[in-house]
This record gives C-alpha cells, sequence and structure tokens, in this order.
C-alpha cells in the first residue's frame, strides 16, 4: 500500500491517522457509544473526501499533465500513429519511470555528440597538420626559386621537381578527403555488376608492376587462386580497394619478399585475402587501422606517399557494399587483409 501509493490510498491511510487521534480525544471526553460513532464515520468520510480532492487537483492532474508532455515528446520522435497513453494507470510510478528513462537517453545522447565532437575536432586538427607540412614546403620551393634560383641551373629543376610533388601530396589529400566525405555521406552510387576478381587482380598486377619491382617485391596469385571467381561488386570502387591494398603490402612488406592474393569460396560470398611477408603490425594498433589518419609507422607512410586516409576510404567501400573487412597480423612474419564480396549468382 504504501510502496504504491495512489490517491485514494493516500487519503485511506491519512484519514484513517487522523480519526484515530480524533477517537483517542472522544474517548477521553467519555462521549456516548452512538455520538462516538457517528462523529468517526462523519469525520473520518469528510477527511476521506477532501484529502482525495486536494491530492487529485492539486498534485495528481499536474502530473499527469507533466506524464503526458514527456511522453509526447518522445513519441514525436518515435511513432505518434500507435501512441496511446493510459493515465488511470498508477501515475507516480509511471512518471518516475519515464524520467529515469528518459534521463538515460539524455545522457546516452549528449555523451554521443561529446564524442562526435571529438572526433570533429580531431579530424580538423588531423586534416591541418596533414595539408600544413606540403603546403608549406610548396611555398618555401616557390619562394626560393622566385628570389634567384630560378636562374641558377643547378637547382632550378630540381626545386620545381620538389614543388611539383608537394602539389601532388596536397592534391591526394583532397581527392582521398573528398571521397571519404562522400562516402561518408552516403551519396555514392555504387553500379553493381558481375565481374570476374581474378581478372581484375591481373589488371591491378600489371599496372603496380613499375613499384613492386622497385621495392624488390614479388606479386603472386595464391596457388588454385588463378581461375575466375565472379563477383556482384561495383568494379571501380573494388579496384579501389584492391590496388591500395596491394600497395601497401607492396610498402610496407619485405623487399625482396612476395605479396600474394587468394580468393576463396566462402558460400554465399568470395574472401579476398591480400598477405605479405613484411615487419607486421603490433596487436596494440590492429583495432584502430581503419581509422581515418591512423599510422603504425608515420615517416614510412609519408615517404611513400600514404595520406593516412587508404584504409578508411577501403573500410568505406566494402561497407557500402555490406560485406566485412579484417586484418591479421604477425610480428617479423606479415600482415594479412581479407574481405568478402557477394558472388554472381
Ligand atoms: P597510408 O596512406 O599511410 O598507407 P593507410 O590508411 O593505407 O594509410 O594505412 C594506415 C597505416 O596502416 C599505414 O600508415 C601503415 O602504418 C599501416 N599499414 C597498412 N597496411 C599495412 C601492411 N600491409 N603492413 C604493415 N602496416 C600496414
Amino acid at each position: 500500500m504504501i510502496r504504491n501509493p495512489t490517491p485514494q490510498r493516500i487519503s485511506l491511510l491519512t484519514s484513517a491517522a487522523l480519526s484515530t487521534v480524533v477517537c483517542g480525544i472522544l474517548f477521553f471526553l467519555h462521549a456516548p457509544v452512538l455520538d462516538f460513532l457517528s462523529c468517526l464515520f462523519l469525520f473520518f468520510s469528510l477527511s476521506y473526501l477532501t484529502f482525495l480532492y486536494a491530492l487529485d487537483v492539486f498534485i495528481y492532474r499536474k502530473i499527469k499533465i507533466i506524464y503526458k508532455n514527456i511522453h509526447d515528446f518522445k513519441v514525436t520522435k518515435i511513432n505518434r500513429k500507435n501512441f496511446q497513453v493510459d493515465l488511470d494507470m498508477d501515475p507516480i510510478k509511471r512518471v518516475n519511470d519515464e524520467v529515469m528513462d528518459w534521463a538515460r537517453n539524455q545522457s546516452q545522447e549528449i555523451s554521443f555528440l561529446k564524442q562526435q565532437e571529438v572526433f570533429r575536432r580531431d579530424f580538423l586538427g588531423n586534416v591541418s597538420h596533414e595539408l600544413k607540412t606540403p603546403v608549406f614546403s610548396l611555398q618555401g620551393y616557390i619562394e626560393t626559386l622566385l628570389d634567384g634560383a630560378l636562374y641558377d641551373e643547378t637547382v632550378n629543376e630540381v626545386f620545381l621537381k620538389k614543388a611539383a610533388k608537394s602539389a601532388d601530396r596536397i592534391n591526394s589529400l583532397v581527392n582521398d578527403l573528398l571521397e571519404i566525405s562522400q562516402l561518408e555521406s552516403g551519396s555514392v552510387n555504387l553500379q553493381m555488376i558481375k565481374w570476374d576478381v581474378c581478372e581484375l587482380t591481373h589488371e591491378i598486377f600489371e599496372s603496380l608492376e613499375t613499384q613492386a619491382v622497385s621495392n624488390s617485391v614479388e606479386l603472386t596469385i595464391k596457388e588454385g587462386c588463378d581461375k575466375p571467381f565472379m563477383v556482384m561488386a561495383d568494379r571501380e570502387k573494388i579496384r579501389q580497394v584492391l590496388t591500395n591494398l596491394t600497395q601497401n603490402a607492396i610498402n610496407y612488406g619485405k623487399n625482396k619478399g612476395k605479396v600474394s592474393i587468394g580468393f576463396y569460396d566462402m558460400d554465399a560470398n568470395i574472401l579476398i585475402e591480400i598477405a605479405d611477408e613484411g615487419e607486421g603490425i603490433a596487436k596494440e594498433h590492429l583495432p584502430r587501422l581503419f581509422e581515418r589518419f591512423y599510422r603504425v609507422d608515420r615517416s614510412r607512410s609519408r615517404d611513400s606517399g600514404g595520406t593516412g586516409l587508404g584504409l578508411a576510404i577501403v573500410k568505406h567501400i566494402i561497407e557500402a557494399h555490406q560485406q566485412t573487412i579484417n586484418v591479421r597480423s604477425t610480428l617479423r612474419q606479415g600482415t594479412t587483409f581479407g574481405f568478402t564480396l557477394a558472388k554472381a549468382k
């Protein structure tokens, strides 16, 4: 009764308590039994009705309004059509539950927004930091050339080439940033067609041949995999994924080592794995590897012209295909990236 107080219960308890006091007074005054009983009955009924009325008008009706407002507010966010409030059901308990619920949701929403804010700030900081270096060196070379180096045959071409390299770096960064913002906004339309992933791999190997040779890396297709594997996906987007993963495998792989690609039939999907024999990635870095601008080896990444956005773009593309990507690595043995694509029917 005390745990679940309705207006009736509270009025009943209070009137009973007051009637006991009145009963004591009448008993003390030696009132006749009939007067005593009728007086008690009258007092109890009157006080019960008064309390009930007061509680209902001054407290419960107001609580019901608050409760209804909270509910209405929540329902506009969910589905107003299916919403009905039973105002006669234990309003205090309901208000309590609703307020607790609301507070919990609000605090979750606030911590989510705070996290987003941190991401945004970090992202802006990273973008500025990444752009700063090539912009400064571009400015430096141009100013030196304008200050007279332009007419010095021994350095002018070198400086111009270096300035062009910085401009290329800015260009790759801006392109990757544009690409990532398009992928994140969901405005990319995938051209889902049927094609052979093994054939595309041969094309990519051809285009990366020079890079592989200059890093003394051999590009191979795993034994038994050099045959058609038909998938349903956006060919150009997957070209970008395979190129990025193969380029990474060449850059971070072992000098005079191998980069091998394998295809595996996994029922509804084809699993594609790119393995290198490089230094590998320590366990603690693996969970953050697909974050924007996350780098394990900063200087090696920059030397190879990496923007630090490649894997983030790769992950977005695979997720846009509703597929998954993962990485496993053993230090001093190598790294393997694997992703799935839907098998063509
Ligand atoms: P980047 O442009 O720096 O290559 P990515 O997003 O492609 O950017 O890769 C992020 C980081 O992950 C790289 O800087 C590198 O430290 C690490 N990484 C990626 N692929 C490999 C690999 N095959 N072996 C070792 N480290 C790798």
